[in-house]
């Protein structure tokens, strides 16, 4: 493979773009792209709710809904958010009853209602939904074990249906049951750049919190920032499909790795271009043994070094890589692959996928 490749643009600033105007370009980028349109226009509806266009982004919700897609229940969970934030309170509340009474397999659809009431301030109708969305998704008589959780269709779902219980039961002031012992013991078993360093009774110490509602300035800051990040960290992991990832060094940080770990080279190459091959190579052979929902991590090495060291790890270490992408993942801190055949592409190059990495001659 001799081909020259053009040499990355340097980044440019971001063009800032009005969300109702990202909002239309989505629209008729999901008409160019029949097979990821249903991922493009969620997105386009976020920015319709960004511009505070909810009509707009109702219509989409209900035209996904309406012509079929794949994830119904999570659809009609963000419709009712945005009926809710559009001030059509009452018939939120309806068609969160009606979707309740269809009882959701979907636990992204579960805490997407709980948080709405949590986020209103209506916590215990939000608990209410925590604890209904456990129930459903573990079975009533399964016992409340980690291993349990594990051996559940979605664990992960059930994971942040249990914290966010624990940490709406412990804004309500109530004593811990053996469902919040249970969010005690999955937290502690989080990766650690979602658990950050505290226990979870910390974070949803409720003395803090009444602290803060007393009208402390500071403590009433420090809490909302934790459970701003805690709520953002959740909602990346849940607006996107849980991807698996190739883990992706940008050139400057490949340049930076190979000074720390020149090892690494056995893995990756010494040449940045290498490495760029390989992950693509690898993401396409994953997608021949059937593998959906691919993205690519993009890994930094400040940010490696932090999460090798919380977790035990050696960087060294290929498993550490490998659950370096994972957590990468979870924070949203990747992109789908493969990107459009015209889209930009994945590695960086400011040239089309399809002209890039996607050229079919270099598979
Ligand atoms: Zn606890
Ligand atoms: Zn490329």
């Amino acid at each position: 493979m001799s081909r020259k490749r053009r040499p990355a643009p340097p980044k440019a600033a971001p063009v800032e773009r009005s969300p109702a105007l990202e909002a239309e370009g989505l629209e008729a980028l999901a008409r160019q792209y029949p097979e990821d349109r249903e991922e493009i226009l969620l997105d386009a509806a976020v920015c319709w709710k960004d511009a505070e266009q909810y009509d707009r982004a109702l219509a989409v919700y209900q035209q996904l809904l309406d012509g079929g897609c794949d994830e119904p229940e999570l659809t009609e969970a963000y419709r009712i958010s945005t009926l809710w934030e559009a001030g059509r309170i009452g018939e939120a509340r309806d068609a969160a009853a009606r979707l309740r009474r269809r009882h959701p397999t979907d636990a992204g659809a579960w805490n997407v209602v709980a948080e709405l009431f949590e986020t209103a301030g209506e916590l215990h109708d939000a608990a209410d939904w925590f604890t209904a969305g456990i129930t459903h998704l573990l079975g009533p008589a399964t016992p409340l074990t980690r291993t349990a959780v594990e051996d559940a269709a979605d664990p992960d779902g059930i994971e942040e249906l249990a914290i966010g219980r624990h940490r709406v039961r412990r804004r309500l002031g109530q004593p811990h049951d053996d469902l919040d012992r249970l969010a005690d013991t999955l937290h502690e078993h989080r990766p650690a750049l979602l658990r950050g360093h505290r226990t979870l009774d910390e974070l949803h110490d409720p003395d803090r919190l009444r602290a803060a509602e007393s009208g402390d300035a500071e403590a009433l800051r420090a809490s909302i920032d934790e459970l701003t990040a805690e709520i953002a960290a959740r909602r990346s992991a849940l607006s996107r499909p849980r991807m698996t990832c190739a883990l992706f060094w940008p050139e400057p940080e490949f340049a930076r790795l190979m000074d720390k770990w020149p090892d690494l080279a056995d893995d990756y190459g010494t040449e940045h271009h290498e490495h760029v091959r390989g992950v693509e190579k690898r993401l396409r052979r994953l997608s021949e043994e059937g593998e959906v929902h691919l993205g690519v991590a993009l890994g930094s090495v400040t940010d490696y070094e932090t999460f090798t060291r919380n977790e035990g790890l050696s960087p060294r270490d290929g498993d550490a890589r490998a659950e370096y992408a994972a957590d990468l993942a979870a924070r949203g801190r990747s992109q789908s692959w493969p990107p459009p055949r015209n889209g930009p592409c994945w590695c960086g190059s400011g040239r089309k996928y399809k002209k890039c990495c996607g050229d079919p001659a270099t598979a």
